[in-house]
Order: structure tokens, then C-alpha cells, then sequence
């Protein structure tokens, strides 16, 4: 059933929007969003002159109104996700301006209960789970971690991820992984997963980290992408056969436009590239969505490192965050028609 559920799609690319809450607190609740439909529609409408001629609507595979929970959320891309253990590399990616909840999504609240998690470490903690219980594989989990700041692929120390990369015991990264599968990116630290509460650990110093990070990184995080890499070796007991396949999380640099105006030097130059990254990756899934010949992966660092997850017999989910805020509405429909192109 998944199968032929999968061969549906277009491509392999599948777009949920999901609309955050408006923020305990705030007063004013003037929105932009008109309707959000069981089938995957979603209507807006702009503020400043409402009435028929205004609303605009999309239709994606899922849109997720404010109450969606985490659990929801995870619950329909859990086949997508345990896929991986099959040996598909799969991409999940969330795309909006900041403020729109992709951390929220990807990662989950700062100093949030285990019901507020998100994306991340749910999957991690599903992909190990399923892995320990299959009999007739041994899979070996391993997790890396990279930012992309300036057209630049760093290592994730300055991130407040700083624990998905510096956890678990030794500095090891596997030859294998660098040989045998292309989503590693070389000499980025690669950490293994080995037990349940290695996990949990991973979780907790996250957590931690990020619960530290001051303003300023707060800042950067909004203007770099963050890739999460979680890499699966699984050998069949029986014949020796071997299956390697990657899963992508990515929490994307926001979307926002910045005026052009207001903005020099260092900040025009990570402006310009976060256009770049984001205009590329867009290019890329809408060739792949249109089954085209040439794909242009080489036009952002970005979509380099992400290639071996999209395309080919690779899947693709994008998550779409939307601010419901009426002072959002330009914002909002930018990323709508982003979604649109590819979807
Ligand atoms: P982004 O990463 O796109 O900049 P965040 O994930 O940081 O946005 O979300 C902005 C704020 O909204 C945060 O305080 C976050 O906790 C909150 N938020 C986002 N999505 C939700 C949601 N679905 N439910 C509750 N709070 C949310
Ligand atoms: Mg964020």
C-alpha cells in the first residue's frame, strides 16, 4: 500500500503545510489565513483588502491547522521516515520565514516536554528503535551534523546543536561512510548511535545547548540551514548483502525577504546567499518534479550536500510553515508560491 502510494507522487516530493499557533500573549489576532481544508487546501487572504478578489488558494497533500500536535505530525511522516531502514535516502525539510515554527517542527520548543519533540529526534529514536528490534538485519545508526552558513558547509560546533555532533564516545568518523554513501559530507564528525539512552542523551544535551545559546545565535540560526544527517548501515544476517541509506533533516535558513535598502556589507552578502540556497533548492525539486534531464545540483552548497536525497528513487517531503499573523501576509504568500512551483 505504501508502495503504491509512493508511486503516486509526483517525483517522490510531498508538501505539508502547517500553520502555527499564534503566541500565548499576543493581542492582536488578526489573520491571514481564510480556510484550511481536510483535503489539503488552504486559503488566504489578504488584510488589507479583504473581500473575494483577495483570497488566494493552494492545495498540497496535508495542511496542518494550529492544533495539529507533534505526535500528529510525526504519526504521517513515520512510513516516510522508517523507509530509510529499506535503504531509501529520504529528505525532510522545513521552509518558511522566521517565526514560522520550522524549529519548532524540526526540532521542537526549547526546554519542551517529550510531547512537544519534534521531527528530529523522534525519527532518530524511531529509526534505532525499529533497527534494534528487526532480527534479520544489524543496522549500525549514525548521526552527523552540519551547518550551512555563506555558501560555507561547517561543522556544527557553533550551532545549538552542539550536542549531535560531540556526543557519544570517541571522535570516530567510519570509512564506510565516507566511501559507501555520498550524503556524508567528508571530515564532518559522525557520532553512533549505539543504545537507547544514547539517544536520549543526544536529546538532553540538545536541549541543553540550545536552552544556552544566546540571542545573537538565535540570530545566526535563522540565517544559516542547519542538516541534521542520519546515516543507516544495515547488513543482512543471512547473505552478508549490506543496505546503506540516509535520512536529511533540515531546518532551513528563514525565507524572509530583506530589503535590499536597509541591509549592507556582511549582512547583504548572507542575505544574497540564503536567496541563492533557497532559489536553488527550489530549482532543483521543480526540474525533479518535471522529471527533467538536468537537475542543477551544483548551483548551491545546499543542494550539493542534500543531492543524494533528492531525486532519483530518493523521497522528498517539504514542510511548508506558514505565520498566521495578518502583518505576515506578503511573507506568507511568498512561501506558498514557493511550495506551489514544486509541489
Ligand atoms: P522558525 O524556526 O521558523 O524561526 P520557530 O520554530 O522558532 O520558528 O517558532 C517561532 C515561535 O513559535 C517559537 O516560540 C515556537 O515555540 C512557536 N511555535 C512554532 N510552531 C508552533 C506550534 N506548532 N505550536 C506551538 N508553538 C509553536
Ligand atoms: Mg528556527
Amino acid at each position: 500500500k505504501l508502495h503504491n502510494e509512493i508511486q503516486e507522487l509526483k517525483g517522490n516530493i510531498r508538501v505539508y503545510c502547517r500553520i502555527r499557533p499564534f503566541l500565548p500573549g499576543q493581542k492582536d489576532k488578526q489573520t491571514t489565513i481564510d480556510y484550511i481544508g481536510e483535503n489539503g487546501e488552504i486559503i488566504v487572504v489578504n488584510p488589507s483588502k479583504p473581500g473575494k478578489d483577495s483570497r488566494r488558494s493552494f492545495k498540497f497533500n496535508k495542511v496542518y491547522g494550529p492544533h495539529a500536535t507533534q505526535a500528529e505530525v510525526y504519526g504521517d511522516i513515520q512510513q516516510l521516515v522508517r523507509s530509510v531502514l529499506d535503504g531509501y535516502n529520504v529528505c525532510i525539510f522545513a521552509y518558511g520565514q522566521t517565526g514560522a515554527g520550522k524549529t519548532y517542527t524540526m526540532s521542537g520548543p526549547d526546554n519542551g516536554s517529550e510531547e512537544e519533540w519534534g521531527v528530529n529526534y523522534r525519527a532518530l529514536n524511531d529509526l534505532f528503535r525499529i533497527s534494534q528490534s528487526r532480527s534479520t538485519y544489524k543496522y549500525e545508526v549514525w548521526v552527523q551534523m552540519v551547518e550551512i552558513y555563506n555558501e560555507q558547509v561547517l561543522l556544527a560546533e557553533i550551532s545549538a546543536f552542539i550536542a549531535l555532533t560531540y556526543i557519544i564516545g570517541e571522535k570516530i568518523c567510519m570509512d564506510w561512510v565516507k566511501r559507501e554513501t555520498c550524503l556524508a559530507v567528508p571530515d564532518a564528525n559522525m557520532r553512533q548511535v549505539n543504545e537507547t539512552s544514547d539517544v536520549l542523551g543526544l536529546m538532553e544535551i540538545g536541549f541543553r545547548n540550545r536552552a544556552r545559546s544566546t540571542t545573537s545565535m538565535n540570530e545566526r540560526s535563522s540565517r544559516s540551514h542547519s542538516v541534521v544527517t542520519i546515516h543507516v548501515r544495515g547488513t543482512d544476517l543471512k547473505n552478508g548483502g549490506s543496505i546503506n541509506a540516509g535520512l536529511h533533516l533540515v531546518d532551513l535558513a528563514g525565507s524572509e525577504r530583506v530589503d535590499r535598502s536597509e541591509v549592507v556589507g556582511d549582512r547583504l552578502k548572507e542575505a544574497q546567499n540564503i536567496n541563492k540556497s533557497l532559489a536553488a533548492l527550489g530549482d532543483v525539486i521543480f526540474s525533479l518534479s518535471q522529471k527533467s534531464v538536468h537537475v542543477p545540483f551544483r548551483n548551491s552548497k545546499l543542494t550539493q550536500v542534500l543531492q543524494s536525497s533528492l531525486g532519483g528513487q530518493a523521497k522528498t517531503l517539504m514542510f511548508v510553515q506558514l505565520n498566521p499573523e495578518a502583518t505576515s501576509y506578503s511573507e506568507s504568500l511568498g512561501t506558498l508560491k514557493f511550495a506551489d512551483r514544486v509541489s
